[in-house]
């Protein structure tokens, strides 16, 4: 690794900023009209997701949503709804507890400093920056993921991920802009998604590759260093489409809290990894096998045989119509997809 003051952070701002001036990508939670509560709800999407993906699902809760108020007064089930397709529940449920907590504490609004937000129900150290430097302008040190890829090329850092990311963290702080804190953290964190990605960096037009270490020894894709992934369990279970005459679906709900809480699903004999086995809710005859389908989540994989079966009657508080289905998390909308389209 260089020193780490080797790159000067003004003329390095000058350069990014005059970069991002030139032209960048337009997004709506950056359009002149962005409120907090925009700025807030998009970077809590973009956690695992890629802006483009994100848009639809933005547009779309905003119109359900359009202000903190009426998330914040939505039940749950309505909230977890429209996070349909995005994945990682859990941000869902925060968001909700989050919006609660600024109405309840914050009289609807804001708190606009780094420290105070760090405080809000789910919001981490990026989260918190992000928001202070873009939603309020204020200084703070913005490290995501395509920071990080920057910051280990200019000074090529050979600490493996994760545990460089103090070492990332520190030396981003010496560059940032404590002047522009919205621009800056706009700016570095679109050069590493749109300039400095992870497999083909285009370091002939980078703004700042005069300074960058890793451009000058070519091996700029040998940066971030990363430690080995660990293998992940691998487990299988059974699920049952349940129906009955007239093409009803039997759901029910998980419980309120642990992994893809309050969501609903099919029934099944228990996939998570530690989970006790489970029966089928109703006594189930013929049963038919319609496929399975694959799962992977952060911590296992999943194997999920299907099965089908018709029964006369089903309870009326587990009956969906499945053109009016409840909130399904990923899994079992693509077991339901794949099952419905199988028997
Ligand atoms: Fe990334 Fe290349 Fe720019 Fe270095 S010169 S920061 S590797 S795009």
């Amino acid at each position: 690794m260089s020193q780490p003051n080797h790159i000067p952070s003004q003329q390095f701002q000058t350069a990014l900023l005059g970069w991002y001036a030139r032209g960048h990508r337009a997004m709506p939670w950056r359009d002149e009209n962005a409120t907090p509560y925009h700025i807030w709800l998009a970077e809590v999407m973009l956690q695992q997701t890629t802006v483009t993906a994100v848009i639809p699902y933005y547009q779309r809760f905003l119109h359900r949503f359009p202000t903190l108020q009426s998330l914040a007064e939505a039940p749950i089930d309505d909230v977890l709804h429209h996070w349909q397709g995005l994945g990682y529940y859990r941000r869902a449920h925060m968001l909700h507890k989050c919006a609660q907590t600024i109405l309840r504490d914050h009289n609807g609004h804001f708190p606009t400093t780094e420290s105070e937000l760090l405080n809000l129900p789910g919001l981490g150290p990026y989260t918190a920056a992000v928001l202070a430097a873009t939603a309020f302008n204020t200084a703070a040190n913005v490290v995501d993921g395509n920071v990080e890829r920057v910051i280990s090329r200019l000074y090529r850092i050979e600490q493996q991920l994760p545990a460089a990311r103090n070492t990332l963290r520190t030396l981003a702080g010496h560059l940032a802009s404590p002047t522009e804190p919205r621009l800056y953290a706009n700016a570095i964190m679109e050069l590493g998604s749109q300039v400095c990605t992870p497999t083909s960096p285009q370091c002939l037009i980078c703004p700042v590759a005069q300074w960058c270490q890793a451009n000058q020894h070519g091996d700029q894709t040998s940066y971030p260093r990363k430690a080995p992934k660990k293998q992940i369990p691998h487990h299988t279970a059974t699920a049952w489409l349940i129906t009955d005459p007239s093409g009803q679906l039997y759901l029910q709900q998980r419980p309120a809290t642990g992994l893809l809480a309050s969501l609903y699903e099919l029934p099944h004999s228990g996939w998570e990894p530690k989970s006790e086995p489970q029966h089928a809710p109703l006594a189930l005859d013929t049963q038919t096998e319609c496929g399975s389908i694959s799962h992977t989540f952060s911590h296992f994989k999943l194997t999920l045989n299907l099965l089908h079966t018709e029964v006369p009657e089903i309870p009326a508080s587990n009956r969906y119509a499945p053109d009016n289905l409840p909130a399904l998390s990923t899994l079992m909308r693509k077991a339901l997809t794949h099952a419905l389209a199988h028997i």
